[in-house]
């Protein structure tokens, strides 16, 4: 068996200015950011990523690069999870999910998936079949929440005999492609919040999660793949954690699953024997997604306007220490 430990793999994503007249303090190389502060010029700090993805990278190259790759790994029955991390506005909607003129990862993982099975079908020896099925979920203050067949009630989340992390109850959708899909996303969308003045404060605050499964079987074999796709609460709650250096248990407003996330993927990276998955709901749902032989991208998105400095200070900082 494959004992190889995966670490999450943490990138840079800088959103464009959204006016002209903004003034920045943000710089991108491929593999460094630079942010400077206005008010002390002498401060100006660098940080080193594996990856930088700069004001004009397009939803495509952050796509091949971070999630393409993965697609044959959850097709032969491994799981993924690719998450954006950052503060309210910074364009994590934007990368997870984008326009339908300007496609994000979501839509393109979906149409990749059933274009990678159409490829497998044309070489695959054996008689594979390949089915997929997505869920659509939200958890907002600790409560899991079933946005394709709301129920208003939490759902519970469990783990079985072969360490599969399952949510009882919760919708799954079988699609064949990409229409079908779109179909069932759309108005599950909706379902997010009633009122659009609020929905802002709940998109920052909510962890809205798309759940793919692959099964790819032949007689007498099965195998299952799981995809995560997650556009998380805003990390402006957090703020403090970042700029402390640890990871801080304060106010009621921190959102507990962005705070344990944050412990998770720091002991991950730092290869900790123990991984601290049972703290919130968001860990413990991705405990068989992330750590062991998992593969995890954590965009972190960043926006360059002076006026952030301030997260853009806290976000560079947490990313960081996860690295
Ligand atoms: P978040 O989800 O982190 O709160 P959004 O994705 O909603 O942030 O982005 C905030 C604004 O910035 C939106 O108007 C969005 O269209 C725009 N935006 C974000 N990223 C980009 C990008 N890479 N290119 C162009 N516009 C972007
Ligand atoms: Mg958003």
């Amino acid at each position: 068996m494959d004992k190889k430990q995966c670490k999450v793999k943490v990138v840079i994503r800088v959103r464009p200015p959204l006016r002209q007249d903004e003034k920045t303090c943000v710089s991108a190389t491929n593999n460094n950011v630079q942010i400077f502060n206005h008010r002390n010029v002498k401060e100006n700090i660098q940080y080193d990523f594996s990856a930088v993805y700069g004001m004009e990278s397009t939803q495509l190259q952050v796509y091949t690069d971070c999630v393409k790759p993965l697609l044959p790994k959850t097709l032969n029955g491994q799981n993924v999870s690719i998450f954006a991390y950052g503060p309210t506005g910074a364009g994590k909607t934007h990368t997870m999910l984008g326009t339908s003129t300007n496609p994000g990862i979501i839509p393109r993982v979906i149409n990749g998936l059933f274009e990678e099975i159409e490829e497998n079908k044309k070489t695959d020896t054996e008689d594979w079949k390949y089915k997929v099925t997505f869920s659509f979920l939200e958890i907002y203050n600790e409560k899991v929440q079933d946005l394709l067949e709301p129920s208003g009630s939490d759902l519970p989340i469990r783990e079985n005999a072969d360490k599969n992390i399952l949510i009882p109850g919760l919708a799954r959708k079988e699609i064949h492609n990409f229409e079908e899909f779109k179909n069932a996303f759309g108005p599950a969308s909706n379902n997010r919040t009633v009122a659009a003045t609020k929905l802002n404060e709940h998109s920052s605050r909510s962890h809205s999660i798309v759940q793919l499964t692959i099964t790819k079987s032949k007689p007498c074999r099965t195998l299952h793949g799981k995809m995560y796709l997650i556009d998380l609460a805003g990390s402006e709650d957090n703020r403090r954690t970042g700029n402390q250096g640890i990871r801080l248990k304060e106010s009621g407003a921190i959102n507990k699953s962005l705070f344990s996330l944050g412990e998770v993927v720091d002991a991950i990276n730092s290869g900790l024997p123990r991984i601290p998955y049972r703290n919130s709901k968001l860990t413990r749902l991705l405990q068989d997604s992330i750590g062991g032989t998992c593969h995890s991208v954590m965009i972190t998105n960043i926006a360059p306007e002076e006026k952030y400095y301030y997260d853009t200070y806290c976000t560079l900082n947490f990313a960081t220490k996860s690295k």
